[in-house]
């Protein structure tokens, strides 16, 4: 990347997001520029892409208005189940979570795994374990707000059994339903070093158990320096997965650019699934940043080093200049 600048760029889940305005949206917004920033922070304090991704991902679980970490959305049987992953692009460690239940911050799991280098993915027990031994925050139960809306919804899905269970819960457009608060973020610093994360509690009333994309290589996030590019996705895991979503972004990334791969593993997902899979962001080693996304919003933000402004938008008209000047 030429001229030695820095860039992070965050999501904040692709979704239909119905009941995103007023003050909800303002928080929202406010926490991926807060998210963005703090990634940009650590690029300037010369921690590398890795530490840009890695606080990105700290602040949203930290704040409790998305579903990662103590926003975390509730199983069908009302328990939590959070997948995470951290990938670096100059070997391409990774480490992941599945499942865990004991921390509200996952991605420090995460962290762990890929320092160690044995593993790349722990599920359930496993990955609680490694949790408590690093001696991470526990995950509070479920405060009264979220058990009211697990409630309803499983009120609506006894009421439309089709649903139930389901990952994604169409609406009458069929799109996702109104639950997509998923983060993501990827970075590259002035040297062309890209990282990537993502962090969730997965779908609402998903089967105990199961595991999504963000905990897996390749579907919900991928880096990787040869190519120059990194990848986070959101959205209905299953499809993300089938679909290898970050790998072939990164994959045209390297060719085309951060925008056409971001656009590119979108259409793949649009031709095999339809409208309201979910999105994706990339950047690549010259800064270019993408962003694409099927549903009818999807939370995104970015901070350059050097820059002060942090660009924020949530609806597809909003604007959000993120590709570079020729
Ligand atoms: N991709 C996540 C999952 O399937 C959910 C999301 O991005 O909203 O667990």
């Amino acid at each position: 990347m030429s001229g030695a600048r820095g860039v992070v760029l965050v999501h904040g889940g692709a979704g239909v997001m119905r009941s995103l305005s007023g003050e909800r949206e303002a928080a929202y917004r406010d926490g991926l520029a807060v998210a963005a920033r703090a990634g940009r922070e650590a690029l300037e304090r010369g921690e590398g892409p890795l530490a840009a991704v890695l606080a990105a991902a700290r602040v949203f679980e930290a704040s409790g208005a998305f579903n990662a970490g103590l926003g975390s959305c509730l199983d069908e049987e009302g328990g939590y189940g959070l997948d995470a992953a951290l990938m670096r692009g100059r070997d391409r460690a990774a480490g992941a979570v599945g499942a865990l239940t004991a921390t509200y911050h996952p991605a420090d799991v995460c962290l762990d795994l890929l320092r160690e280098g044995r593993h790349v993915l722990l599920v359930g027990e496993g990955a609680d374990a490694r949790a408590r031994r690093l001696g991470l925050p526990p995950l509070p139960a479920p405060p009264p707000e979220k058990r009211a809306a697990w409630e309803a919804l499983r009120e609506r899905s006894a009421a439309r059994p089709e649903e139930l269970g389901s990952v994604g819960r169409p609406d009458d457009e069929g799109a996702v339903a109104d639950s997509q608060d998923t983060v993501g973020a990827v970075a590259v610093d002035g040297e062309g070093r890209v990282a990537a994360a993502v962090s969730t509690g997965g779908m609402w009333l998903k089967a105990p158990g199961r595991v999504g994309d963000s905990a897996l290589v390749g579907a919900g996030l991928f880096a990787c320096d040869e190519l120059g590019a990194a990848a986070s996705a959101t959205g209905i895991g299953e499809r993300m997965i089938r679909s290898a979503t970050c790998v072939v972004a990164c994959q045209v990334a390297a060719r085309e650019g951060a925008a056409r791969g971001a656009q590119a593993a979108a259409d793949e997902l649009e031709a095999r699934f339809g409208p309201g899979s979910g999105g994706l962001i990339v950047v690549d080693r010259r800064g270019e940043l993408g962003v694409a996304f099927n549903t009818r919003g999807m939370g995104r933000a970015f901070a350059r080093v050097g820059a002060d402004e942090v660009p924020v938008a949530v609806w597809p008209e909003d604007a959000f200049p993120v590709t570079l000047a020729p």
